[in-house]
């Protein structure tokens, strides 16, 4: 029996459909279309150019092993996408992409792009006597500087970046450390220094990698006692960039060995690259010693985009997918997400994916909908009880402890700001709050509030408090 491209698709999808969630099968597997087969070379229709890269990056594993399933070993499959302008009426044409995987889709000169097994770590020390061995970047070239949008929030940032990746090791910001919280755009920018750097100077062995990451190797290597060879290795890089260095926090072990290969890299007029969610001066139980170092050099913050830049970037993620959004729509977006430039990207991308594929229009009332998802996943409802069992664990006593009569300063300490926090993030009265938090009236509720706002004021040690609980409890 002949296959056709429809019982191959059939069957593939039958796989597919075992494997994923149903949301997910809807949204990226209904709306394709197989149109034909010739010899091993399956081709199925696609919506968008967005929808190919989206199936390329997150479903391509899936998609091989249901066509070698179908097809064979020498299975190969391209993409019709049709290039539909949103907003016009020309007709559409297509135009074919070879997936980008070799294997088994063995499309020519096409390199895997995010393969993330492929992008695993060699381990360094299975080579004898390391010389200059290949050393994989592990860089991420769509974070590059031609897609960081430039505004008053990373200006600085930027500019440092671009500076350090024109003379890598050659200007004051040695190490450079960008900082900011989640989203801002860290990674990015700390890769696209690295990207930037490969492109100008090939000859230069630069490595990325997450704070994370290097613990793990580095717990490996004392396991493994070839703590040496570790060394060795990251002596080698010119350019080395650790993303969140935050991490190292309280791991000693691995600070010391930083500090080492640091110095190391840094005699020898090497660049290194930091990322963190705090400012060394806000870092904690990292040593003194590195901290300083972590000085030497810039230190440069990211802050949250103002509503220009947010739409800027909007709009070059919208140009880049090839798809069109009206205006008002961009700027409610804008408007409404404001602190994170990855849920921005989500927004985007949801919406998308709901227009296209629901055969949706970009409405405003779709797009409200989508917003309110993502505002309300990230603001967590705030209860008194929840309020005082994360103050409790900030303390590491229990909830009774934190209740009960007792006069220990700690635990009036920790009471008094249980009590702050539920006058300022619920909308209880004083006197209920005292009755919840130990049966307490509302003049011990009010003095607390006056005595963390003292204390915020003149007392170091608990404005930290203060902050890191706000935080826990805002996020
Ligand atoms: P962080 O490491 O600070 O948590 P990321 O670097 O992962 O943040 O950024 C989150 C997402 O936002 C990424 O997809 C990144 O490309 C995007 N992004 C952040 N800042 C910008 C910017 N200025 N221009 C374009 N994209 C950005
Ligand atoms: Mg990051």
């Amino acid at each position: 029996m002949t296959k056709t491209a429809s019982s191959v698709w059939a069957n593939c999808l039958l796989f597919i459909k075992d494997n994923i969630k149903p949301q997910a099968y809807k949204t990226w597997f209904e709306p394709i279309k197989p149109i034909k087969i010739l010899g091993d070379v399956l081709t199925i229709q696609v919506p968008s150019k967005f929808f190919f890269e989206w199936l390329e990056e997150h479903y391509i594993k899936l998609l091989r092993v249901a066509l070698v399933k179908e097809i064979g070993e020498n299975a190969k499959l391209v993409y019709d996408v049709r290039m539909e302008n949103t907003y016009s009426n020309k007709t559409p044409h297509t135009v074919k992409f070879p997936s980008s995987n070799k294997k088994p889709f063995n499309s020519q000169g096409v390199t895997i792009p995010l393969d993330i097994d492929k992008r695993e770590l060699k381990n360094p020390f299975i080579i004898p006597g390391i010389q200059k061995v290949k050393i994989e970047s592990q860089l991420n070239p769509n974070y590059n500087f031609e897609n960081f949008i430039e505004g008053d929030s990373n200006r600085l940032a930027r500019s440092a970046s671009m500076a350090v990746s024109n003379k890598p090791g050659g200007t004051s910001f040695n190490p450079l450390l960008i900082y900011g919280g989640v989203g801002l755009g860290k990674t990015h920018l700390a890769q696209a220094i690295g990207v930037r750097i490969k492109e100008r100077y090939p000859e230069k062995t630069v490595l990325y990698i997450s704070a994370e990451k290097f613990t793990q190797q580095y717990i490996d290597s004392v396991k493994g006692n070839t703590r040496n060879d570790f060394i060795h290795f990251y002596q080698m890089i010119d350019v080395l960039i650790v993303d969140d260095v935050q991490f190292l926090s309280g791991k000693s072990g691995t600070q010391d060995v930083f500090f080492h290969i640091f110095n190391h890299l840094h005699q020898n007029g090497k660049q290194v690259i930091l990322t963190s969610d705090k400012a060394p001066v806000d870092m904690q139980d990292i040593e003194q010693r590195l901290l300083s170092r972590f000085k030497w050099g810039l230190s440069a913050e990211l802050m949250a985009p103002d509503f220009e830049t947010r739409i800027s970037i909007l709009k070059s993620k919208m140009f880049r997918d090839g798809v069109e959004i009206p205006e008002e729509i961009v700027e409610y977006i804008a408007k409404n997400i404001k602190t994170n430039v990855r849920e921005l990207e989500g927004v985007l991308i949801s919406l998308i994916a709901q227009a296209s594929f629901n055969r949706k229009e970009f409405t405003l009332p779709l797009i409200k909908q989508i917003v309110d998802k993502f505002v309300k996943n990230t603001k967590k409802e705030v209860s008194i009880d929840y309020i005082q069992k994360v103050v409790s664990k900030y303390f590491e006593m229990d909830v009774t402890t934190l209740q009960s009569k007792t006069r220990k300063r700690h635990i009036v300490q920790a009471r008094q700001l249980a009590m702050f926090f539920a006058k300022r993030m619920t909308k209880a009265s004083l006197a209920s709050i005292g009755s919840q938090i130990g049966s307490r009236d509302h003049a011990t509720v009010l003095h607390a509030c006056k005595t963390v706002d003292n204390l915020t004021e003149t007392d170091k040690q608990f404005r930290k408090y203060v902050d890191e609980l706000t935080k826990k409890l805002t996020f």
